[in-house]
């Protein structure tokens, strides 16, 4: 197998804002791998969030290709991520790169499509929702009346502000709404009181309502909530689903955060096991990154792939979307098309 890779600067339509950092470009690395005459396409959003950087994919990469270059077999896909985790911790936005470009490659070498890979089925495929970041009243109306095509639009809490982003939105647009409030609210109370507000406001769950440390507060809130609440920061990968029950209705599960598709699927299995919900989100990412995502997305109760409409830059086509939802292409792998 050969493993190839190379950086790709991102320019997002809209500068987004979180936890202080104001952010207008997203570097990403596309990494190829090709076998037996056939190229699968991956892609790695490396942040500040996971503490991982381009270099530190970069030379991840550089020292993976050799090992690649020895391997001939790709039936047993888990021995190769095997190998990618043992090879050095951490990196998960790097691994996931590599996870989403064999499972490209995979799917084209069987001719069968990713989704089928995993048993999904792309008629339960939820709507995606649209994030509309925290800005100024005049911006968000703005950025809600370009969104009409989504469903569902997610919306950035946790911020000096809260309600009037909500009343803002509610001057121009009705569509349903889920708000993620970053682990912006800090006491339980207000929490409270803020999700029955926004129950009233048409919002149907809550990502991350307080500090992930604020372990007792956050299962106090769920507990308490009207609305379903989900984690998003206090869980990463496969380990740490089971820390989510009883704290938590249920988990967001990230491309980026647990490493890709295979393991994605492994705490879809675990998450259902202990009666969790799941939600399927993204980092910063073009339509490589999204489409590896979208595969297992009909396995999920809500779907946040929206990123790659938020690039103004992005060299792949965007998924297609209909009636708010992503449609899966029947093309063998994941289905990408190069612009
Ligand atoms: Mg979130």
């Amino acid at each position: 197998m050969k493993l190839s890779f190379e950086t790709f600067e991102l320019r997002k339509k809209y500068p987004f804002t979180i936890s202080g950092y104001t952010l207008l470009t997203q570097s990403v690395i596309y990494v190829t791998i090709e076998h037996e005459g056939y190229t699968g396409a991956g892609e790695a959003s490396p942040g500040y969030y996971f503490d991982e950087t381009i270099d530190d994919v970069l030379a991840f990469y550089a020292s993976l290709a050799p090992d690649f270059a020895k391997i001939s077999d790709i039936s047993d896909r888990q021995s190769i991520m095997d190998f990618v985790e043992k090879k050095r911790p951490g990196l998960t936005a790097a691994k996931a790169g590599i996870d989403v470009a064999l499972n490209d490659l995979y799917g084209k070498i069987l001719g069968k499509p990713c989704y089928q890979l995993f048993g999904a089925d792309p008629a339960t495929m939820p709507v995606t929702s649209f994030t509309i970041g925290m800005d100024t009243p005049d911006v968000i109306r703005k950025k809600v009346s370009e969104a009409t095509e989504f469903k569902l639009l997610k919306i950035k809490l946790g911020g000096e502000n809260d309600r009037g982003i909500i009343e803002a939105i509610r001057s121009v647009s009705s569509q349903p709404l889920c708000v993620d409030a970053n682990q912006g609210w800090t006491d339980r109370q207000e929490a409270i009181d803020m999700i029955h507000w926004l129950k009233d406001q048409g919002t149907t769950f809550i990502e991350q309502p307080m500090p992930v440390a604020q372990r007792d507060d956050n299962a106090w809130v769920t507990e308490h909530s009207p609305l379903p609440v989900v984690a998003d920061e206090a869980v990463q990968r496969l380990v740490d689903v089971e820390s989510a029950k009883g704290v938590y209705h249920g988990i967001n599960i990230k491309m980026s955060k647990c490493t890709g598709m295979l393991e994605g699927y492994k705490m879809v299995q675990k998450a259902r096991s202990l009666g969790l919900k799941l939600m399927i989100g993204c980092m910063s990412e073009s339509s490589v990154g999204i489409l590896g995502a979208a595969a297992i997305a009909p396995l999920c109760d809500w779907v946040d792939l929206d990123s790659s409409w938020l690039i103004a830059n992005n060299p792949y086509h965007d998924p297609e979307l209909r009636e708010g939802k992503i449609i899966l292409s029947d093309a063998p792998g994941l289905g990408l098309r190069k612009k």
